[in-house]
């Protein structure tokens, strides 16, 4: 295959776009590889394509090694199956809805479980059809909130997705444990620097569940390893544990203090340090406060819940890991129309006075696991201007219950009892996970066991973002020059590059790139007529291909130079012994 320059469906571009804020996003668009044709919706020009598709080669064949068999589902599909499992509410606005002319409602499919689900009902009936995994690589369409960088979120995209059959509990462990080790193939060959965490399960409801991230500054998950090696999570799923009770009875009892103007941690504890000094001498911090948030659940079908959390005074209640934990609810602001709303809340000055489905404000109560039965806190005491100092958790007062919703940070003890955790950020790139019969009992898929007995079938459900990966690659495979693309995922092996006006360069140049073609090299060759050196190398920069060739003034001393674009090592190769120095790099 020889792409030529001359005549490729390709213009690069010097500027920037302007939306894009992240390297991969400028660099796919500047290079000719994608262009945007509405928020989050983006064509594949044909080199991006090609990335494309190698990208799906490397899955295809990963997949098919453990035996997928592939299929395809159409992306516009009915919404019954939806409805069945509850999902055609849950996802909300998340995803595409439209009417046909008799007014039948369909959705672009935002993941298939459900088709899976019911062809495999309509097509086997027995244990003996299974274990079976099947996938497909397809356009998934959702109407993300904030789509953003490029192909990393996009509204319409593509993912390989899989399913897997078993009927019971071991022969799901094995499925998951393949795929695993499949993702591991696929991750390892896309040439990132990837980790491995626990994941939730999130709106998919199952059990076991790991995500494959792209660890990158700009990803948008924060993960936590361990200091010891031992623990990493994806920070929405880290159970921090129950903290073990404390001996309150040295604790006087609990008293309401005169605090004005303290509405916030900072005002209180500056306070405090000021009028009631501790009597064990060290001074007030926030972390002695108990800081009680409250928000909006705002349900699929669109009810309001009002939600309180307390947490130590020194952490943030971290949106994202409330989020995940009272999915598929979303998270509003309680705003003023609230407050007004429930009177027994004094704003800045909120305690468990009131906090509680039985108490005056029949607010749902939920605590941090951080804070210990027997500890004891100052709070708000539900009046203006007062707090209450030493109320202890179990003798004063009773939560409705626990939350993991305080932010993790760096440092904090790892939940597993090992070292403490780091946090980073990643790109989640692909997510497998054991859904269980959640499915199959919603939609009815069973088979008949060895006994005659009708057994609901067990599942796996495990993606790969294939278009986000072609942005993360790029994002983990680029300099200040333009993007360097992994061998086995370029658009192309070789980029010939033949510069300057001399007829014979382009004649050699041209032999070069027919002989790599027959030895099954794919090349880029830059053709172009009376375009300058330098445009041609600055662009053979952006392209990225692995191997640059440059046939130019030096072959009248019958030298051409390779250059490995990731390293920018330059070695000079007589003309002769080009073709077979290629074809040997390109196999290694
Ligand atoms: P995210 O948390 O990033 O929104 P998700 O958990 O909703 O992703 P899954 O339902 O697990 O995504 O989908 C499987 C894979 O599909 C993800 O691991 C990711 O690589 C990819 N993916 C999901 N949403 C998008 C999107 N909007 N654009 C591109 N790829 C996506
Ligand atoms: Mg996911």
């Amino acid at each position: 295959m020889i792409l030529r320059m001359s005549s490729l469906f390709l213009r690069t571009l010097r500027e920037d776009p302007a939306d894009a804020e992240l390297p991969s996003h400028r660099l796919l668009v500047r290079a000719g590889y994608i262009r945007r044709a509405a928020p989050g919706i983006y064509t594949w020009l044909p080199l991006g394509l090609r990335v494309l598709r190698n990208v799906e080669r490397v899955v295809r064949e990963e997949m098919d090694a453990i035996g997928g068999q592939e299929l395809l589902f159409p992306a516009l599909l009915p919404k019954e199956p939806y409805e069945a499992t509850g999902r055609w509410e849950d996802y909300g606005d998340n995803i595409f809805r439209l009417q046909d002319r008799r007014d039948a409602h369909y959705l672009l499919g935002p993941t298939h479980e459900e088709m899976f689900t019911l062809t495999v009902k309509d097509m086997y009936s027995s244990y003996k059809d299974l274990p079976l995994t099947l996938y497909q690589i397809q356009t998934k369409y959702r109407d993300e909130a904030r789509p953003r960088a490029g192909l990393l979120r996009g509204r319409e995209f593509v993912m390989k997705d899989s399913y897997s059959f078993d009927v019971d509990d071991a022969g799901l462990a094995g499925s998951y444990q393949r795929h695993r080790d499949a993702y591991v193939r696929i991750f390892d060959r896309l040439g990132f620097d990837y980790v491995i965490v626990q994941a939730m399960a999130g709106a998919m409801g199952g059990s076991r569940s790991e995500e494959f991230l792209a660890v990158s500054p700009f990803g948008e998950d924060t993960f936590v390893r361990s200091t010891e090696g031992t623990y990493a999570a994806n920070v929405e799923a880290v159970d921090v544990p129950q903290a073990e009770p404390l001996d309150a009875s040295h604790v006087g009892p609990a008293r309401v203090v005169d605090t004005p103007d303290t509405p916030t941690i900072e005002t209180l504890v500056a306070h405090l340090n000021e009028h009631l000094p501790r009597e064990d001498g060290r001074e007030w911090t926030a972390a002695d406060t108990l800081k009680n948030v409250l928000v909006v659940l705002a349900h699929p079908d669109g009810t309001r819940e009002p939600l309180a959390v307390g947490v130590p005074g020194d952490r943030e209640v971290d949106l994202k890991r409330l989020e995940a934990q009272v999915a598929p609810a979303e998270i509003a602001s309680f705003d003023e129309a609230d407050f007004a709303r429930h009177p027994a809340l004094a704003k800045g000055y909120i305690g468990p006075g009131v906090l509680g489905e039985k108490k005056a404000s029949g607010i749902r109560y939920l605590l941090d696991p951080t804070i210990a039965e027997g500890s004891a806190w100052v709070t708000g005491a539900d009046k203006h201007g007062f707090h209450v100092v030493d109320l202890v958790l179990g003798r004063d007062f009773t939560p409705d219950g626990t939350i993991q919703a305080a932010e993790i940070r760096d440092g904090d003890p790892s939940p597993d009892g090992n070292g403490t955790l780091v946090t980073a950020r990643g790109i989640e790139m692909g997510h497998i996970f054991q859904l269980g019969r959640k499915y199959a009992e919603a939609l009815g898929l069973q088979v008949l066991d060895e006994n005659g007995k009708l057994r609901t079938v067990t599942m796996g459900s495990y993606g790969v973002g294939i278009s986000r990966a072609v942005a993360a690659i790029a994002e983990d495979n680029h300099d200040d020059l333009g993007l360097c693309w992994p061998p086995e995922v370029s658009p192309a092996d070789v980029h010939v590059v033949a510069t300057g006006k001399d007829q014979q360069v382009f004649d050699v140049a041209e032999d070069i790139a027919r002989r790599l073609e027959q030895a099954g090299v794919t090349v880029l060759y830059d053709d172009r007529p009376k375009v300058s050196p330098g445009v041609k190398f600055k662009d053979a920069e952006l392209l990225g291909m692995p191997t640059i060739l440059t046939v130019g003034k030096r072959l009248a001393d019958g030298i051409v130079e390779v250059r490995d674009r990731a390293s920018g090592e330059r070695t000079d190769v007589p003309v002769d012994q080009a073709v077979e120095r290629l074809v040997e790099l390109c196999r290694s």
